[in-house]
This record gives structure tokens, sequence and C-alpha cells, in this order.
């Protein structure tokens, strides 16, 4: 049997279907010269980390969950330029290598050679983040620095949904004056509600079913709307003269949600979807499309390109994506922090090794 002298750590690990678990793995080290290996001071739970947890997103048993993260450089590659032994960083939840041509075009999402955390040997076969220590590779690319002052609640969401919200925002084209509907008031919900309000809508309706994350939304300049008592066509329409919200912003990733957020637009306007698709194929209301001349847009979002200026507002004070987190827990309390957060009894959880 082979002896196992390597430094082990504390991290979450998938185990199968609805089975998480806290154990001792090996530590990681850099392999790479563009590699930083960042001793985690903080991860979160995000709603994609559902998505494995049902059996919807492909992961190999024993691999490290986890893709939102901030944490302090311990050690580099030689070509590493950016970050050195003692920065305090934040990184994107997924790795570009910022040279292909789809980099070069802005569209790091798109890159040919990606690589996302905590989503195991489908999705590059990188650590994860719920966890003491992560590799981070194409490190110049894939972090940026926390401003001095900053604290690690204010910092961790700009990688992963913060981003999220605000390129959701960004795409649904809001103006100045419009009336927008959020589709799904989780975590990247709010985001994209908080977002939102830095392109000026006179209004923005949230639809969910949870009344403890609509009163967030509320907090955060949003008009709630409980599905479950409300119906939000008829509640936006009614809002709006009878025409209906100028955009959406879908960030649940299920048909019913699309449905919705298709259905309270009106003709020429814009549905902008960031939620994760749970099946591979369904229907798609496209005679309506055609008939209100609407502009769809989707995908996971192009993180690097916003990490810099959402660090800028957060610093500037416009932004203040911590409002969310309800529940502060430790790392060896992972198991629950899933149990919760997948229950809706917890809106944003932030682990702690
Ligand atoms: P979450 O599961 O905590 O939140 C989803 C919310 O939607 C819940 O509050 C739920 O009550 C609500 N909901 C469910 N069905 C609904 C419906 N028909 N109408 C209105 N609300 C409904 O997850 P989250 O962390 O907020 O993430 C949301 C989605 O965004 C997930 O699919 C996640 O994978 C995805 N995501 C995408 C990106 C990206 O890059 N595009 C990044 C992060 C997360
Ligand atoms: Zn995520």
């Amino acid at each position: 049997m082979a002896t196992y002298d390597r430094e082990q750590m504390k991290a979450l690990t998938y185990q199968g279907e609805g089975d998480v678990k806290v154990m001792d793995v090996p530590k990681p080290s850099i392999s790479g010269s563009n590699d930083a290996l960042v001793k985690v001071t903080m991860g979160a739970v995000c709603g994609s980390d559902l998505h494995i947890l049902h059996g919807h997103t492909p992961m190999n048993v024993g691999a490290v969950l986890g893709h939102e993260f901030v944490g302090v450089v311990e050690d580099v590659g030689g070509e590493v330029k950016r970050f050195k032994p003692g920065d305090r960083v934040v990184s994107s939840f997924f790795t570009s290598c910022g040279h292909c041509r789809l980099c070069r075009k802005g569209w790091f999402n798109q890159c040919v050679d990606k690589g996302t955390f905590g989503h195991g040997e489908y999705f590059g076969g990188l650590g994860g983040g719920q966890a003491e220590y992560v590799v981070v590779p194409n490190a110049d690319h894939t972090m940026e620095d926390i401003p001095e002052g900053m604290s690690d609640e204010q910092a961790i969401f700009v990688g992963d949904i913060l981003a999220t919200g605000f390129f959701g925002a960004e795409r649904a084209e809001i103006k100045a004056g419009d009336n927008v509907a959020v589709v799904g008031a989780g975590p990247v919900g709010l985001m994209a509600t908080m977002c939102a309000q830095l392109f000026g809508p006179a209004r923005t309706f949230v639809i969910d079913m949870v009344d403890s994350r609509l009163e967030v939304a509320q907090e955060l300049g949003g008009i709630p709307i409980n599905a479950k008592e409300t119906h939000p066509v008829s509640y936006i329409e009614q809002a709006t003269e009878g025409i209906g919200a100028d955009s959406s912003i879908e960030c649940v990733g299920l048909l019913s949600a699309v449905d919705t957020a298709i259905h309270v637009v009106r003709g020429g306007g814009t549905i902008s979807m960031v939620g994760v698709p749970s099946a591979v194929q369904g229907d798609f209301p496209y005679l309506r499309m055609w008939l209100k001349s609407l502009t769809f847009r989707a995908g996971w979002c192009n993180v690097q390109a916003y990490m810099r200026p959402l660090l800028d507002l957060i610093a500037a004070g416009r932004l203040r994506p911590e409002k969310i987190i309800s529940h502060r827990m430790r790392l060896d309390q992972a198991e629950e922090a899933y149990r919760i957060f997948d229950a809706r009894e917890a809106t944003k959880i932030i682990l702690t090794p």
C-alpha cells in the first residue's frame, strides 16, 4: 500500500447525488508556472452547487466542491507576475487562458481552454474553494487583488454571483425610467436586482415564492411579487399600463421561470437569462418570441471582464453585495450549509475554514 506523506487539508467533497462530505484530502500544490496556491479565507455556497447536489451537473465522486472564494496567496509559479505570497485575492469561478482568439475578443467564458473550480473532472479537473487551499491556474488572468480596507465578505461575490447579476442586468439593456422584472430572488436574482439599480430603472419587479428572499429584494430596491399569491404577468401588466416590463432577467434556470421571463416582457423587449438550465432541452415559445419581436440573451457570466470594475463599485460604496449574506458558518459545517441552502432556509451562506 502506498504511504501518504503528503500534507492534508479539509475540504467538502462530492460523494454522489444528494451527498456531500467534509473530508481530509491531499493539500494541493502548484504544478504549472502560471499557477497560484491560495489559502482560502472564505468560500460560499452557490445555486450552481445545488445543480451538482441534485445530479444535474456531471461530477466525479471525491471531487472538491466550491467555486466562490477569496484567500491569501501562499505560493506562485515562476511566470506569475501580478501576485506574490501574502496578497489578498478574489478568484473568478472559472479559468480562461487569456490569449486564445475568443479571449482576445473579450469572451473569456468562451475560452477554448476553460476550467471551472469545484466542478470535478468534467469541467477541467480543478480544485474547489470549499476547502482550506486551492490552486488557481492562469493566476494573473483569473484573480484580482482585493483593495485595501475591503473585507472578504465584500469582495467574495465579485468572482461569481455579483458579476453574474451585473452581466444579467447589463444584457437586459435597462434604460433610465424602464420597468424591469427579475425572475428568481435567490442570491443571483438579488445581485441582479442590486446591479439593475445602476442603470436607472423606474421599477424593478422581483418574482419568487420565498418571502424571506423577497424581503431582501425589497431592501435592495425591488418590488416583491410572491408568485404563489399573485400572478406575476397580470401584476406587472397592471403596474405598467397594460404593457409589461421593458426587460427581464431570468435567475433560476427552470423552463417555468424562462416562460415567466418571456411573458412579463412587452413587445420589442429583452430577456436576459443567467440561470443555468436544469435540462438539456425544453419547449421554447418561439412563436411568442417572434410575434413580440423579443431579444433573448443567455449564458454564463463573462466574469473576468467585470471583476475589476465591480471591485471599484464596491470600494466606492455603490454596491453592497455582502448585504445578502444570511448565514456565516464554518467549513466543517458545510454539509448542513448545503442542506439549509437547498431548503431555502438560508439566502446566502459563507464558509470559513
Ligand atoms: P437558488 O437556487 O438559491 O435561487 C433560485 C431562486 O429561484 C429560489 O429563490 C427559488 O425560490 C426561485 N424560483 C424557482 N422557480 C421559480 C419560478 N418559476 N419563478 C420565480 N422564482 C423561482 O440559486 P442562485 O444562487 O440564486 O442561482 C440562480 C441560478 O443562477 C442557478 O441556476 C445558478 O446555477 C445560476 N448561476 C448562473 C451563473 C452564470 O454564470 N450564468 C453564475 C452563478 C449562478
Ligand atoms: Zn456559482
